[in-house]
């Protein structure tokens, strides 16, 4: 067979299902307002929730450092030396999670698919939420362990698949802290009491909370309040931190091994030493500036509050991420196309992204948003309401 006749094929049934996605162009910083394929447009789809990635002290970091240090890192980390940058970070984050260790990597997919091997093997089971992020059902996949899937935050379903599997060798437990496409919280106080109970390890995926909830921002498990130094923490620098790599929180013991059998760690180059240098100096306003957090989740209830006045039906979030549910896919194209003509960027969600039926807008503001650009969004919002 050519090649050319299934591409066709499968790129046909792609388009005719509503579910073709293509790559839009951007001519600005990912700011409130940016240059989106020629058109001035309001920016809800970035996960630069604070705003980092334009802030002055972060620029600087990474101006300094990468004068300093050169554009790469020139290889692995174990081989061709450590920049002391990552050190600096790494003790940072730990310090910032509450934690005796951390470790970097090079994006939060490279270090779900990574440690989530090295965690569990062919003999144990993990016990994954049903709308975990995709990063980690391939960290599953890699891991060739038995996998049981628990119901959206259902913490007795999740009990009763724990009760019924006590052969296991090791058992994991695997959620995110912040749902990506649905911005509600896992109900992680009463998913670590059933681990503890069970004698299940936990892992938690922060990627979304990290920046946004708890002490200084350090993410879902603060939120809780839980006193959990067995959690394993991951999360990523590429969102509310604003620049790019993954990062793992725990026991000293959990970090060396990884350095040791993580390979998405051990077969990749480093980081960027402006990068490191970036998230670092981020990291630092992250932490001494609350308001950031607060401006971000008064932007999201003011966004939230007035969609749901305008009537769409949004999905129950608590954070930055507002669903805007809109059931068939090619209904989610049409709306985010609708709203692009009138000045504002919402991305449509599709399966495999979300479940079938639950194609979305997936709203997300930042603590940059001003008024008037909150605003303007919402007036386009109501005009494309209008028109359907
Ligand atoms: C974005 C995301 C990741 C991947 O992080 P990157 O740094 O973008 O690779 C992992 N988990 C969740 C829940 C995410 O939303």
């Amino acid at each position: 067979m050519h090649t050319d006749d299934w591409l066709q094929t499968e790129y046909t049934e792609l388009k005719d299902a509503g579910l073709f996605r293509h790559l839009r162009t951007v001519m600005s910083a990912p700011s409130g307002t940016i240059n989106l394929d020629g058109r001035e447009v309001i920016l809800l789809g970035s996960n630069n929730y604070l705003g980092l990635s334009t802030h002055p002290q972060v620029i600087a970091a990474a101006v300094a450092a990468t004068e300093e240090f050169g554009t790469g890192s020139s290889g692995s980390r174990l081989i061709s030396g450590n920049n002391e940058l990552y050190t600096t970070l790494e003790t940072n984050l730990a310090k910032t999670k509450g934690t005796e260790a951390a470790l970097v990597f090079s994006s939060g997919y490279a270090a779900n698919t990574s440690i989530i091997p090295v965690l569990v093997g062919e003999n144990d089971l993990i016990l994954s939420d049903e709308l975990n992020h995709a990063s980690i059902i391939d960290g599953c996949r890699l891991s060739r362990a038995t996998k049981k899937i628990y119901r959206h935050c259902d913490v007795e379903h999740l009990q009763n698949l724990l009760i019924e599997s006590s052969d296991f060798r090791r058992r994991l437990i695997i959620t995110d802290g912040v749902f990506s496409m649905d911005g509600d919280i896992a109900p992680l106080s009463d998913i670590y009491k059933v681990a503890t109970n069970q004698n299940a390890m936990l892992l938690v995926d922060d990627a979304h909370g990290f920046g946004v909830l708890g002490k200084d921002g350090s993410g879902t498990v603060a939120h809780f309040g839980i006193q959990g130094e067995d959690i394993i923490q991951m999360g990523t620098l590429s969102k509310a931190i604003g620049g790019l790599g993954g990062y793992v929180a725990g026991s000293r013991t959990l970090i060396d091994l990884l350095i040791n059998r993580a390979r998405g760690f051990i077969f990749t180059t480093g980081l960027p030493p402006g990068t490191l240098a970036a998230a670092d100096a981020a990291l630092k306003v992250m932490r001494s500036t609350p308001k950031l957090r607060q401006r971000l989740l008064k932007n999201a209830e003011t966004l939230k509050t007035a969609l749901i006045d305008i009537g769409y039906t949004l999905l129950p979030s608590q954070t930055q991420i507002l669903p805007v549910l809109l059931g068939e896919p090619q209904r989610a194209t049409e709306v985010a196309e609708a709203l692009l003509l009138k000045g504002v960027y919402a991305p449509a969600i599709r399966p495999p992204a979300v479940p079938t039926g639950s194609s979305r807008l997936r709203v997300t503001v930042m603590a940059t948003h001003t008024d008037v650009e909150i605003h303007k969004a919402i007036n386009g919002f109501a005009d494309v309401q209008r028109s359907l």
